[in-house]
């Protein structure tokens, strides 16, 4: 179970973050081009090379523009992330089929349903359903039990940037990826509609834990950003909040959402001083 910090540390205001995360909304602003210009690709390249390409953009602009210099991701980190990376890209290619493996088996009947949906509702509905799922399982695995258990290891840094984005126990990877994929699959929504999805979805995950400076201002209450993200990290359990990632939806229906423009929170990291389980050695910390 959680343990709360001996000391509670005041929020930090930050005149950084009085500008405009301009990378961020670059990034979002260039999907749909990559999108087109990628379209005859096989889908699980674009997801892949878009992610992949997301990445290297966040972890650049992390350099010219960060927030904090003590965030910067140095380089045992880098190591240890990139090999979350790969490991990650694995457990989800494999949940992924298994996802659809089960679902093809158990109702074939349901392929297909919201196929001809509109894109304009098609998409965003795919979003927020996609997001329902992992959000529901987030928000219990911070009650405790075994599902905080595993996922504690993505809290156990102490700073928050790109790369540690994908620092994640397989199992949670594995957990998110079906809790996402099973309604997309469920519903029949176009395979088209799917990667956009899985595509916002992937550089939302990734954009809102950069450690950029700047802020998205009133989009915050429409898509997560590394300002929401960023207090769900903190170690004051009373602030740890915003369970979501890509959209703050739900977070919002369900009170747990977290907006405190132009502040920060102090100190990051795992409400206990160890991790449950020690899943990192030492080196690989912070
Ligand atoms: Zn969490």
């Amino acid at each position: 179970m959680m343990i709360k910090p001996m000391t509670t540390p005041a929020p930090r205001r930050s005149a950084r973050l009085q500008q405009l995360n301009w990378p961020h909304l670059l990034l979002l602003a260039s999907l749909p081009l990559a999108l087109w210009g990628l379209r005859d690709w096989p889908h699980a390249q674009v997801l892949a090379l878009m992610g992949l390409t997301a990445l290297a953009w966040l972890m650049l602009a992390e350099r010219l523009w960060p927030l904090r210099a003590d965030w910067q991701a140095r380089g045992p980190e880098l190591i240890r992330d990139g090999g979350f990376l790969g490991l990650n890209a694995l457990v989800d290619s494999v949940s992924a089929w298994l996802v659809t493996a089960l679902v093809l088996q158990a109702s074939p009947g349901l392929s297909g349903w919201l196929a001809n949906l509109s894109p304009w509702l098609a998409l965003p509905l795919a979003i927020a359903l996609g997001e329902l799922g992992p959000f529901a399982l987030h928000r219990r695995a911070h009650r405790g039990g075994w599902l905080w258990r595993f996922h504690s290891l993505h809290h156990q840094p102490s700073k928050l940037n790109a790369a540690n984005a994908v620092l994640a126990h397989p199992l949670n990877a594995a957990w998110n990826q079906a809790a996402r994929l099973l309604p997309w699959l469920l519903l029949g929504f176009s395979p088209d509609v799917v990667l956009w999805g899985a595509v916002f979805m992937q550089a939302q995950g990734l954009a809102v834990h950069a450690n950029l400076r700047g802020s998205l201002g009133p989009l915050n209450w429409l898509i997560g950003s590394a300002e929401l993200h960023r207090w769900h990290h903190s170690m004051i359990e009373s602030e740890a909040h915003n369970y979501g990632t890509a959209i703050p939806l739900w977070d919002q229906l369900f009170g747990s959402y977290v907006y405190r423009p132009g502040q920060t929170p102090t100190r990051l990291g795992l409400f206990a001083t160890s991790a449950p389980l020690g899943w990192l050695p030492a080196c690989c910390r912070s």
